[in-house]
């Protein structure tokens, strides 16, 4: 192990190296493909045989590591749902680093500032908080195991199965619903709980892709007619591939009525009900029995950080303690250890980049940040829509828009497939980074701003991008 002095002025040069780092990406190309020497260099390194100086670390770090960044830093980085980190959230994963933890439970800081900054986050979302009513996770695809496998148990509970006792073995198939538009880790989390995916329905959504509550109870109904076991129903608060958020007061009407868990996935869109103008498409989310949150999104908490809340603290509880209740006391007034709500055992010290990150900015800080998201994403759909070569493909509900390239002069066919390639060359050339998807069968990029330092003079060059890039590939088509 390193001497402590060396690790001070390691630490007191890693400062500069990172805040030179961070300073410097706005300059800097958004993304570039690695070098082929670099590539090779990081997947070839030998085991090394000596140890070396943490400084001489650092100087790998800065030769080989940070010029080669995936772009989420930057102001022009429109991809995927990737933030940019927040600076306080990178000071509390070093601090936690330092500390390292096992948050599984006990009585030290992490585990009751964990305790805080989960009540925090729902708080921030509009989420009821019962003591232990959730936990922070890996990220939004293990909050959603998490969540499920609650909701599966209430529902064998509920037919007079312990599941985790007799197993799936003991109960007739559970089906759930979804739309085309949940994110595939409902559909992991399904198959790893062992549902299995083909009894996960995908139920009609409308033209913006909302599910269609209609439909909903249309099929719960038929299904029920049956002889079938509905138990679940997976909204999204803010899709990946247009930002729609569902009806969801519609569909907790829906659930009450059938008796279903409502489960929503609020990854991306959850703190988008911040925004004043976009408050309003969140109402219901209060009303879901399990909420999927990803703190490591929009709040730019350092990844990994992910957030399961329940409404109902004994689900999650009965659905994982090992602990018999006979010994459930301890310092958190009777809740437990962490390790009996979910999955992990040996848990990292998450909690302290989160309250670093929402304590630096405060609410004000964090309603003024996604607003501003929300206020550029409707301002480049205003852009998108106005121009002639371009198409809007989805109302702008929260920060994501959904567009396409198309000039005239392009069928269909060729349309398709300049619009397939146009993501990969527009992140080729270096000075904006957007992703594509398919949206009703059409080659679509879909931009999602999530740093509140972008502008809109970013904007603008990422569409000077786009037809700069769609330009050269349409003479190819
Ligand atoms: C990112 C995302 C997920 C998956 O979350 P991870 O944190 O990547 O595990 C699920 N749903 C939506 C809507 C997302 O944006």
């Amino acid at each position: 192990m390193a001497h402590t002095s060396d690790f001070r002025s390691a630490a007191h040069e890693a400062a500069d190296l990172l805040a030179d780092y961070l300073d410097g990406l706005p300059a800097r190309a958004v993304w570039t493909p690695m070098p082929a020497d670099a590539r090779e260099g990081l997947l070839g390194l030998p085991l090394p045989e000596q140890g070396v100086e943490l400084a001489e670390l650092l100087g790998r770090v800065a030769a080989q590591v940070l010029p080669h960044p995936m772009g989420n830093g930057h102001p022009r980085f429109f991809g995927w749902v990737n933030a940019a980190p927040a600076p306080a959230g990178v000071l509390g994963a070093f601090a936690a680093a330092a500390m390292n933890p096992s948050a599984a439970g006990g009585d030290h800081a992490d585990v009751h500032l964990e305790r805080s900054v989960v009540r925090w986050l729902a708080d921030l979302v509009g989420f009821p908080h019962p003591a232990g009513g959730g936990l922070l996770t890996s990220g939004a695809s293990m909050a959603t195991i998490v969540a499920l496998a609650a909701a599966r148990n209430r529902a064998a509970a509920r037919l007079g199965v312990d599941v985790r006792e007799e197993g799936l073995a003991a109960l007739p198939p559970l089906v759930g619903y979804v739309s085309s538009e949940t994110h595939s880790c409902v559909r992991k989390a399904a198959e790893l709980l062992g549902l299995g995916s083909r009894q996960l329905k995908t139920v009609a959504t409308d033209a913006s892709g909302h599910l269609d509550p209609a439909a909903l109870r249309k099929q719960i109904a038929a299904d029920l007619a049956e002889g079938r076991t509905p138990f679940l129903v997976a909204a999204s608060a803010g899709t990946v591939n247009t930002g729609a958020v569902d009806d969801l007061d519609a569909l907790a009407d829906v659930c009450a009525e059938f008796g279903l868990w409502l489960h929503i996935d609020g990854a991306y869109g959850a703190f988008g009900r911040l925004d004043p103008v976009s408050a309003h498409r969140f109402a219901g989310l209060e009303r879901a029995d399990s909420l999927a949150l990803d703190p490591h999104k929009w709040l730019g908490v350092p990844v990994d950080c992910g957030c399961v809340l329940v409404r109902d603290a004994e689900q999650l509880r009965g659905t994982f303690s090992l602990v018999p209740p006979y010994l459930r006391d301890d310092a958190a007034g009777g809740l437990g250890w962490f390790s009996e709500y979910g999955i992990e055992q040996t848990r990292p010290f998450r909690s302290l980049k989160v309250w670093a990150t929402i304590a630096a900015a405060g609410r004000t800080g964090i309603v003024r940040d996604v607003s501003r998201c929300c206020a550029l994403a409707r301002t480049l759909g205003e852009l998108v829509a106005a121009a002639d070569d371009l198409e809007l493909l989805a109302p702008v509900e929260t920060s994501i828009v959904a567009f396409r390239y198309r000039p005239a002069g392009l069928d269909e066919e060729a349309l398709h497939r300049v619009n397939a390639l146009l993501p990969v060359a527009v992140q080729e050339r270096g000075k904006a980074f957007v992703t594509g998807t398919v949206l009703s069968g059409q080659e679509a990029m879909r931009a999602c701003l999530l740093n509140a330092t972008t502008t809109e003079e970013d904007l603008r060059i990422l569409l000077d991008e786009v037809r700069e890039a769609g330009a050269a590939l349409a003479k190819l088509a």
